[in-house]
């Protein structure tokens, strides 16, 4: 007798699975009866009823019942004349057109007046009436009267050779197999689950495979129903736990204990000629215990642009430094690294501390000098790109290794530098670096929790003082004139000004040459002002002396290509002219317009774009425009663009969320925190479980080892 199927069955089992769908199917992530139950589908058709003709609305997907009056060829007039079928339809309460751009002969056939259909497609306003193009169809005979669906289609995430149909087959027999109790163990009970309508693993997930007929379609859309909040739940708790699990991992292994009187940093907090602000202090402290702890800190410090992360960063350093330890700095790009690389040099040479420099384009002999000094630990401040982490740089003594601007990097590029800490301990493989990770994409602390919970999170939460709102303008590119009047303004008066050139061009030239060009025609425009050019085609040196030079104010106007986007730092330049601002992400303008704001002058941001603006570009201009609250603005971009992309977790596989959605389900995180500790210490054997289940292979991806 054949065993029974389990959850983790193979797919082979199932009907219509044969070794090539099998691994089609290993290719969207499914290979066992588990997989299919998880993968949930992303929305709904509503194919359980008939809707009459005359209440059809454009941009609906509809099931109607309608008779053919009249059918013909026709062409299409745009591009080469394309062959049409068009089969006008009605029932007793109006109209419309049906339209097959890809029909043989036997349809054309059977399409003819008088005969009976089902159709189901999306209507869209079409010439003269509404229409649907290709829909699905069935004929109906007085004899035969196909029988209706009687739940909710499902519309699941698929991949070429995958079709809509094999997946709802697939997932009909394994909700089949659900009836079997022991099928799918339920990891989560009632005490846990907080919710007002409680449904079990297998009800919650035959509800979201197949709402019934008369499902509330509202709230299945809006992910509100029982069924699925229950799922919701149960995905956070095994994210979180996945997360947990790493961060014990973290825990276990061993960190320089750091024990020093903090005479260097007492020194170089009385050198800077400002105060420190509250914040600033209190995130200081929290480095230093964990620092002193023996354990490696693993800590992701958020602060909206300009709130004084580096010096937070380089008070970490000195910490390291003063007990006879080495400090990396690592910047995504060339621009920042160096900008980071001037201001430790300036900060900590008086105090006697050699910083270097290493970036990729730093080779031969002198790069060998470099990594001899690193080695030797003369070096005692490295700073630089993804250089720092590349195999034949070896650290005499890392102790803390600093990522700014993490969303850029991988967690894997990140913990291959906190790792260049393993050589230093002989007999200690399982070392690391203590980690302080920046962000200026700073996102809600509960959202934080979640999406970093395996990190300990400081957040710088106050601006230096003294720094005035920066104002905000959306104005159409045709008005190019005004801004440029503007510009002459600002600049007669001593201030000085960004031009962002945004051109979205696959290649970089192309990029630095339109860039080039802006900079030659505004120059011959305004001939009496100094335009500087930076773009990420200079050499370093190159780009070192605009950079001076502009910062020293020799000139007065900076062109430049996002690359100046991170960390640049000019308090003197106070507008800031972005061009096809309707192109770049939230977070992306954020940062640009982050360069200005940072003197004691009032500072002005001017969003140029082009007209027509889709809604969504028109969204973000508007919350530019609204507020300057990177925390906002972050919240606002993680619900238009999802945390994949916002945070940089795409790449790993992390929260690439199956149902839950962490901006919209913020409100359960809390109560997912509580459940989640519960099952760490009260049932250990299901947090693997659970993670399997939700997680799965992101898990394995991000395995630091
Ligand atoms: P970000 O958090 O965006 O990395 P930075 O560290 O570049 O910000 O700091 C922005 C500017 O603010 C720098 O010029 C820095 O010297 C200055 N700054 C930092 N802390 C303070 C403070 N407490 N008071 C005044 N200015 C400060
Ligand atoms: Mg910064």
């Amino acid at each position: 007798m054949e065993k029974p199927l389990t959850h983790s069955s193979s797919l082979i089992k199932l009907k219509g699975v044969g070794p090539k769908v099998q691994e089609k199917l290993s290719k969207l992530g499914l290979n066992n009866i588990q997989d299919v139950l998880f993968h949930l589908p992303y929305r709904y058709e509503d194919r359980t009823q008939v809707i009459p003709v005359a209440a059809l609305r454009h941009g609906q997907s509809c099931l109607i019942e309608v008779t053919v009056n009249h059918a013909s060829i026709a062409f299409s007039r745009k591009g080469k004349s394309r062959r049409m079928l068009l089969v006008q339809v009605s029932d007793a309460t109006g109209s419309l057109l049906l339209r097959f751009f890809y029909f043989n002969k036997q349809q054309q056939e059977k399409l003819v007046e008088g005969v009976k259909l089902r159709c189901f497609g999306d209507v869209r306003y079409g010439a003269s009436s509404l229409e649907i193009v290709h829909p699905e169809y069935t004929l109906l005979n007085d004899t035969n009267n196909a029988e209706m669906e009687n739940s909710l289609t499902p519309v699941y995430h698929t991949t070429d050779g995958v079709s809509q149909i094999l997946l709802r087959r697939l997932s009909e027999q394994c909700l089949e197999l659900l009836n079997n109790k022991s099928l799918l163990p339920d990891y989560l009970n009632e005490s846990l689950l907080k919710l007002d309508d409680y449904y079990s693993l297998s009800d919650a997930l035959k509800y979201v495979h197949r709402p019934p007929t008369g499902a509330n379609v509202n709230q299945l859309f809006a992910a509100q129903h029982g069924s699925q909040l229950r799922l919701i739940f149960e995905e956070l708790i095994a994210q979180h736990l996945s997360l947990q699990v790493l961060r014990e991992k973290n825990r276990h292994k061993s960190a320089s204990k750091l024990h020093s009187d903090n005479h260097l940093l007492f020194k170089f907090i009385k050198s800077l000629p400002f105060e420190l602000t509250v914040a600033q202090q209190k995130v200081n402290q929290q480095i230093l215990q964990d620092m002193e702890s023996g354990i490696p800190m693993m800590r992701l410090l958020q602060g909206d642009v300009g709130s004084g992360k580096t010096v937070v960063a380089a008070l970490a350093c000195l910490k390291a430094i003063e007990s006879g330890w080495q400090a990396a700095i690592m910047a995504p790009t060339e621009i920042l690294a160096e900008q980071h690389f001037k201001n430790f040099t300036s900060w900590f040479e008086p105090l006697g501390i050699k910083v270097v420099w290493l970036s990729g384009q730093i080779k031969g002999k002198k790069r060998s000098q470099v990594l001899s000094q690193i080695i030797a630990g003369e070096a005692q401040v490295i700073v630089g790109t993804h250089a720092l982490f590349q195999n034949d740089v070896e650290y005499k003594c890392l102790a803390l290794a600093v990522t700014d601007e993490q969303h850029r990097f991988g967690v894997q590029q990140r913990m291959a530098l906190a790792k260049k800490a393993k050589i230093t301990i002989e007999n200690e493989s399982d070392t690391l670096a203590h980690q302080l990770i920046m962000t200026a994409t700073p996102i809600p602390r509960s959202l934080a929790m979640t999406a970093y919970a395996d990190l300990d999170y400081s957040v710088i939460d106050e601006l230096p003082p003294g720094r005035k709102p920066i104002t905000t303008v959306v104005i159409q590119q045709e008005r190019r004139e005004e801004i440029l009047q503007r510009i002459h303004k600002a600049c007669a008066e001593g201030k000085q000004a960004y031009w962002v050139c945004t051109l979205v061009e696959e290649s970089e030239t192309l990029q630095c040459q339109a860039a080039q060009d802006t900079a030659e025609t505004l120059q011959k425009v305004l001939p009496d002002i100094k335009v500087g050019l930076i773009h990420g085609r200079l050499k370093s040196e190159e780009k070192e002396i605009l950079m001076r030079d502009f910062k020293n104010g020799l000139t007065q106007l900076l062109v430049a290509t996002t690359v100046i986007e991170v960390g640049v730092d000019v308090p003197n330049a106070s507008l800031m002219i972005i061009e096809n601002s309707e192109r770049l992400g939230l977070s992306q303008l954020h940062q640009l317009r982050g360069r200005v704001g940072r003197g004691e002058q009032a500072s002005h941001c001017v969003l140029m774009f082009k007209s027509p603006l889709t809604e969504h570009a028109k969204e973000r201009l508007a919350i530019m425009r609204k507020t300057n609250s990177g925390f906002e603005i972050s919240r606002k971009d993680l619900q238009l663009r999802g945390p994949g992309e916002v945070l940089g977790t795409r790449q790993t596989g992390l929260l690439q969320l199956r149902i839950a959605d962490i901006v919209r389900d913020e409100y359960m995180l809390g109560d997912v925190k509580l459940a989640s500790a519960k099952i760490m210490a009260d049932s250990p054997e299901k947090v693997k479980a659970l993670i399997d289940r939700w997680v799965g292979v992101a898990q394995q991806y991000v395995n630091i080892g």
